[in-house]
């Protein structure tokens, strides 16, 4: 039996103990491919709200973020924000398993697609909170700049913390497949020259990065699937989240699915196509994430997406089989 490369235990290893991540959903932010900037209603996929639970609950602004424009009247905030968010999750942590090392996780919508100011601004004050050792920076390729780029390589080594570690500073890109014409078909609004352009940029400045798969994208073979994991690997991607394809009520994806245009993946497919990928992953390349999910009503199909503790119940066993331990 092999013990697999987990974010998790890379973590450990490196640090001596668990680092847990904390998501921040930031009001203001948008993406280029959802204003009109490179496309319009974004991702076929995308419901952004289904993945920004905390921002539900807080007063939605209709100011949008545009990295041309240098005004951005939310920033106090946004600060406010970030603030409220990390400390309740890390208190709740750290009653629940005695948490005490963090990485902020800017997770939804396009979290560089901003004036440099205000990415400054709030990386700056996520990094000064106590016990966070690193940010992790959910992005697309297109959504990112050299300066940007020169910014975070310079905040790997941020001072005003008690050690002089250098943090751990993630960008986390979607790729999902490698195939152009995939890309058209879910309006992703750039092509697979552009992800290779900025992967490569990004590992330039000794930044770590994160590549997102998904599987069941529309018209995608399992061979198709596992081409995109192969050629990801290439670019040097430090880490890979893989996901399944699921429809959820609002989104263009919706209407393909209602017509039967498009069929989700199924999980036995599924999971023979991960489990696939992940006897791909050399060794330094670890794994954030192998399947996600949504428990609420939103979700249309497949429905074995909604019970996150049965797809993991059935992908350790299907990796236990291959002599793996997730
Ligand atoms: S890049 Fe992300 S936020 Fe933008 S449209 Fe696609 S899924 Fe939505």
């Amino acid at each position: 039996m092999k013990e697999l490369n987990t974010i998790g235990r890379y973590w450990r290893k490196k640090y001596g103990e668990k680092v847990y991540k904390i998501p921040i959903s930031i009001s203001g932010f948008t993406c280029p491919n959802i204003d009109g900037t490179v496309a319009k209603g974004g991702c076929t996929f995308c419901e952004n709200d289904s993945f920004a639970p905390n921002l539900e609950k807080e007063k939605k602004s209709d100011f949008k973020l545009h990295p041309d424009n240098p005004d951005n009247p939310l920033l106090e905030n946004q600060l406010l924000q970030l603030q409220t968010q990390f400390e309740t999750t890390k208190a709740n942590l750290t009653k629940k398993f005695g948490a005490k090392k963090f990485i902020v996780y800017f997770q939804s919508f396009t979290n560089t697609y901003a004036p440099i100011e205000t990415l400054k601004a709030l990386y700056e004050k996520a990094l000064s909170f106590d016990d966070v050792i690193g940010l992790s920076i959910g992005t697309r390729t297109d959504s990112i700049t050299e300066e940007i780029l020169d910014y975070l390589q310079v905040l790997r080594s941020f001072a005003g913390t008690r050690t002089n570690q250098t943090k751990e500073i993630w960008v986390e890109y979607g790729i999902q497949t490698v195939y152009d014409e995939i890309l058209d078909k879910i309006n992703r609004g750039h092509d697979f020259a552009n992800i290779k352009e900025w992967i490569f940029k990004t590992k330039q400045r000794g930044l770590l990065v994160c590549g997102h798969m998904i599987f069941g994208l529309p018209g995608e073979t399992q061979e198709m699937m596992l081409h995109s994991v192969e050629e990801s690997l290439k670019l040097g991607i430090d880490s890979i989240k893989f996901h399944p394809l699921y429809v959820v009520e609002n989104t263009i994806l919706t209407k393909d699915y209602k017509n039967g245009t498009f069929i989700p993946i199924d999980e036995k497919l599924y999971i023979d196509t991960l489990v696939k990928s992940i006897k791909m992953l050399p060794k330094n390349v670890s794994i954030s994430r192998v399947t996600a999910g949504i428990s609420d009503d939103s979700l249309l199909s497949p429905m074995w997406c909604n019970d996150k503790h049965k797809q993991m119940f059935n992908i350790k066993q299907a990796l236990l089989k291959e002599g793996l331990i997730y």
